[in-house]
């Protein structure tokens, strides 16, 4: 109800609530680097700055073939492959014939920019604001996060784009505001900053209901062994050892 939403989060504007307890923010570079180093201790071999550019069926194996940063390849044999090459995943599983148009593997990229709000309002509140979004959204919508240092961004929008590039349009800032100023009536649209922007490989296209990503062995397409991972986008990340469970599994 309206009294207990302002117990959480005080001059929010807004009608009723819902409190998840259990939805937070972790730092992703310590995830990955706690992942790598367990993955080491169990004698996984990573091949860093390095381009898959191959993929041949030898024998009931795979070859893969992989160009180095120094422009050297090296090729090894196995007999499963997991195709998890977010943005490139569509280009990994044509590099073994799957027609991806009619497998529903096209990917679109979803880009995301976020605006940061000035350090006087960290630790304003102590949780992610998600305004509710209509049916059939490509995204959860703009809405609220903090960041480790307890500073407050919106993010992300999102809007189809050919080209992969990572610049934050400026004129986008009204968008921003206009998703904000609901929830915060007493943000200045000047006091949002452009901060940064991601890529999301979404199968959902423009104009599509929503689509959810797809993990698939692709045994039917005479490729046993052939796992792809395509249009992981959120909540890729949060759901990133449940999805590797069912992989494994
Ligand atoms: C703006 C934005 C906001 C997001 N917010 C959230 C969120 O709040 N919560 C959440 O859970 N998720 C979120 N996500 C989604 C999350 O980032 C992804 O789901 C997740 O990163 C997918 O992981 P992945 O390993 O499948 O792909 P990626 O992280 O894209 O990794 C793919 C890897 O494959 C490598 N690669 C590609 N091609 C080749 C090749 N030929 N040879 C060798 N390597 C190759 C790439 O270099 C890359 O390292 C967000 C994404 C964006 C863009």
């Amino acid at each position: 109800e309206k009294n207990e939403l302002q117990k959480f989060i005080p001059n929010i504007r807004g009608e009723y609530t819902l409190f998840s307890p259990s939805t937070g923010i972790f730092d992703t570079y310590k995830f990955m680097q706690v992942l790598e180093t367990i993955a080491k201790n169990n004698e996984v071999l990573i091949s860093y700055n390095s381009e898959v550019t191959g993929i041949e069926k030898v024998n009931g194996n795979y070859k893969i073939i992989v160009k180095e940063q120094d422009n050297n390849t090296f090729e090894f044999l196995s007999e499963i492959v997991i195709n998890c090459a977010g943005l490139y995943s569509e280009r990994i599983a044509q590099i073994v014939d799957i027609d991806t148009k009619s497998a529903g593997y096209k990917i679109h990229y979803g880009k995301g920019e976020y605006f940061s709000l000035p350090g006087k309002y960290k630790n304003l509140f102590n949780s992610l604001i998600y305004p509710v979004i209509p049916l059939n959204s490509k995204s959860l919508g703009i809405h609220t996060v903090l960041d480790l240092q307890g500073m407050i961004k919106l993010c992300p929008n999102i809007f189809y784009v050919k080209e992969i590039d990572y610049s934050v349009n400026e004129l986008h800032r009204k968008e921003f505001y206009n998703a904000v100023k609901k929830y915060f009536p007493f943000i200045e649209e000047d006091e949002l900053s452009p901060d940064m922007a991601g890529i999301r490989p979404k199968i959902q296209g423009p104009g599509d209901n929503f689509k959810d990503f797809v993990i698939n062995e692709e045994k039917d397409k005479g490729l046993p062994g052939f796992i792809n991972l395509i249009g992981i986008d959120s909540p890729g990340l949060t759901s990133y050892l449940a999805i590797a469970k069912y992989v494994s599994n």
